[in-house]
């Protein structure tokens, strides 16, 4: 089973992945991760985003799609992917289909979680005031920009996957459970499981 996971920033994205992680063992690919984690690491990849990812910009499509291919390419097992963060504009979900028809694996669910952004902007403040260590990234005045290139450039690929027929829309405003149970219900209907 292969999901993507679709959402503002604060709507939940990273809680719900874990979920659906350890529920069906799925193996996460989050850009977001792999670029924190590569800054951490100070690698020349790291040294490139540092400045695009503190501003909430999006990072070049041809670094995320080398990194894309890599994990895509690494992994023995081709199967049960839950992509978290990407694609976040139209060529990259483009990207992502020829990618997959290559190693002939599909998509099973696009989950969109919904999230009014008056309630986006407040879920991140309360994270950052509450977080020792907070991203860079979680400034209120980035946390706008961030907002501002969802808006312009990741939400119109909510309509790529409406026109392909895979995607559900979440309310992402009730508790963390109810969130978790609406998409396993989802899944459930597809997919012999409990
Ligand atoms: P969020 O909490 O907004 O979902 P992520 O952890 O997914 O944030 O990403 C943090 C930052 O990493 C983004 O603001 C962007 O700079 C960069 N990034 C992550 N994924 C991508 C991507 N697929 N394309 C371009 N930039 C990305």
């Amino acid at each position: 089973m292969n999901i993507i996971l679709f959402g503002a920033p604060g709507a939940g994205k990273g809680t719900q992945a874990n979920f659906l992680i350890n529920k069906f063992g799925l193996l996460q690919i989050s850009t977001g991760d792999i670029l924190r984690d590569s800054v951490k690491q100070k690698t020349e990849l790291g040294k490139q985003v540092e400045t695009i990812m503190a501003n909430g910009e999006l990072v070049p499509d041809e670094i995320i799609f080398s990194l894309i291919t890599d994990r895509l390419n690494d992994k023995d097992i081709k199967n049960d992917f839950i992509f978290d963060g990407f694609p976040r504009n139209l060529k990259q979900a483009q990207k992502l289909d020829e990618i997959m028809n290559e190693i002939n694996i599909h998509l099973d669910f696009v989950f969109h979680i919904d999230v009014e952004e008056e309630i986006l902007t407040s879920r991140i403040q309360n994270r950052a005031k509450q977080e020792k260590i907070t991203r860079k990234d979680d400034t209120s005045e980035v946390l706008i920009e961030r907002l501002k290139v969802y808006n312009r450039e990741t939400k119109p690929v909510l309509d790529y996957y409406l026109n392909k027929n895979i995607l559900t829309v979440i309310d992402g405003m009730g508790t963390i459970d109810e969130v978790s149970s609406d998409i396993f219900m989802t899944i459930k209907k597809d997919f012999k499981v409990d």
